[in-house]
């Protein structure tokens, strides 16, 4: 059996540090829970996806493979639902009626709407896209017939509101959470309206009843639609199968969420659903927790703007990673100007590398061999519970060691500054998508400058190389190709020449 580098994460299933511990060798298949899209995400919702976005860099920086299905939750979650009763309202329904909703002609286009502004955030913060991203409309068909088996199992029961899992038939629940004694999941359901015919305080829905609902399906327990906690047992076992690695959500979710999730899937499969829980902590904004109520409620564009610069972009990105995700993190302004005075770093790292690359002098390289170990040290701090402070102090002094060696610095060692900048985003996501351009003052031109900046960079080594190849000298031709290549972009020899695109990521 082939050995994996350990990566150690924080598992709440056991309440240890834990090596991520792999079905099949060196491939990560995991599931996130993803945003309920009745409104705009706010930034503690995005701290949350970006953990899961850090656990996947830091599996890739390891050579693993790996498998992410992140979901979109469009439909039944109540707003009772933190709360475990479903007797609360849909929130995409609510939604509808708020204000806010007025301007959408229904609740599948207010869905659609900010479906489309979660998933450009997504972009702006620079999260990497997942292998599927599901919506829990999509799915409902499946989920029907999960309720179905979970009926056929003994382990559902119906009421003429709707369809319930039977929690005393599941003798492991309460585990994830700790909220074993029944009296603790009783006193977190005590606010709201019982459904009298529940068996169980605890017993939460399956499936609604509900032929005046504004999103319904029909199913064999007539119209309504499908509860919360179903969906996303549902669509991780679709895509990953019925156990799957690591699974991931804010704390909030620990419970009920999270914990409903675990019985209905193990009671589907008899099998141990996922091995590795892994919990964001909340964020406070300004020292106080983040509410609507405070006026503190910030979404992704309230922070940089709704056309945002790529630094204002990756800049809270690193601010909203500068805390270690387990650990209480209180984000403020300041916390905000000084990431994007590290980004501009970053970036001018990279220019400075890029022209010396073009311009340097030869000889060799001074700082290759400086770079790498500091590289290993934030892989390093990263394989231990993602320790993003001490991964980000090694980018900064390895990006210090670069502006040091200056616009002179060799050809080799402006190599070597590049590929450390190019692990660095490839494990942290700060430097940058496409860390290339020439624009002035922080480089931090918007994609079509870069595109030029790009050719201006491309287009001379592409006529240096045709030179080589005339004069015969392959050897010399082969290594300028290497450089193009580096780039990111692919080349294609015709009879006409020879003409290049930036490289489309799968
Ligand atoms: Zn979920």
């Amino acid at each position: 059996m082939s050995r994996q580098p350990t990566f150690k994460l924080h598992n709440t299933l056991t309440g240890a540090l834990e090596p991520v511990r792999t079905l099949e060798p060196e491939h990560l298949r995991m599931y996130g829970c993803g945003p309920t899209v009745y409104s705009y995400a706010h930034i503690g919702n995005f701290r949350s996806f970006l953990t899961a976005d850090l656990v996947l860099r830091t599996a890739l920086a390891l050579g693993w493979k790996t498998t992410y299905v992140t979901n979109i939750t469009d439909v039944g979650h109540l707003t009772a639902d933190d709360t475990i009763d479903p007797s609360g309202e849909d929130r995409m329904a609510r939604a509808l009626k708020s204000k806010e909703g007025e301007r959408f002609v229904n609740v599948w286009d207010l869905a659609r709407y900010y479906t489309q502004s979660f998933l450009k955030d997504w972009k702006r913060l620079n999260l990497l896209e997942p292998y599927a991203r599901p919506r829990a409309t999509e799915h409902v068909p499946e989920q029907i017939r999960a309720v179905e088996k979970l009926l056929a199992l003994g382990v559902a029961y119906e009421t003429s509101l709707g369809i319930y899992f039977s929690v005393p038939s599941f003798s492991q629940y309460g585990r994830l959470s700790g909220n074993a004694a029944a009296s603790d999941l009783r006193s977190a359901v005590r606010d709201v309206i019982v459904d009298d015919q529940k068996r169980d305080p605890r017993d939460f829905a399956l499936w609604k009843k509900d032929p005046g609902h504004l999103m319904q399906w029909h199913s064999p327990w007539g119209w309504g639609f499908p509860g919360w906690h179903i969906e996303c047992s549902v669509m991780a076992q679709a895509y990953l199968g019925p156990e799957i690695d690591l699974h991931s959500g804010g704390e909030d979710l620990i419970f009920p969420h999270h914990e409903c999730e675990i019985a209905q899937a193990e009671s589907l499969t008899g099998k141990p659903f996922a091995r590795h829980w892994v919990h964001t902590r909340f964020l406070q904004v300004e020292g106080q927790k983040m509410s609507k109520r405070l006026g503190n409620f910030l979404r992704v564009r309230d922070v940089i703007g709704s056309d945002p610069s790529l630094a204002k972009g990756l800049a809270l990105r690193l601010a909203l990673i500068a805390g270690q995700y387990r650990k209480p993190f209180n984000y403020t302004r300041a916390t905000f100007s000084d990431a994007l005075h590290h980004v501009r770093r970053f970036r001018d790292a990279y220019e400075m590398a890029a022209q010396a690359r073009r311009r340097g002098p030869g000889g060799p390289d001074a700082i290759g061999d400086r770079l790498e170990p500091i590289y290993q040290r934030a892989l390093g701090a990263m394989r231990h519970d993602l320790n993003t402070p001490a991964a980000i102090a090694a980018a900064l002094s390895g990006t210090k060691v670069i502006m040091q060696a200056g616009r002179q610095m060799t050809q080799a060692a402006a190599r070597a500054a590049m590929t450390f900048l190019n692990q660095i985003e490839a494990l942290l996501g700060v430097v940058g998508p496409k860390p290339i351009s020439g624009a002035p003052g922080h480089g931090l031109a918007p994609e079509a400058d870069a595109m030029s900046t790009l050719a201006s960079i491309i287009e001379p080594l592409i006529a240096a190389r045709q030179k080589a190849r005339m004069s015969r000298d392959f050897a010399k031709a082969d290594a300028l190709r290497d450089d193009i290549l580096s780039h990111n972009v692919e080349l294609q020899d015709t009879p006409q020449g020879t003409t290049w695109k930036p490289k489309v990521s799968p």
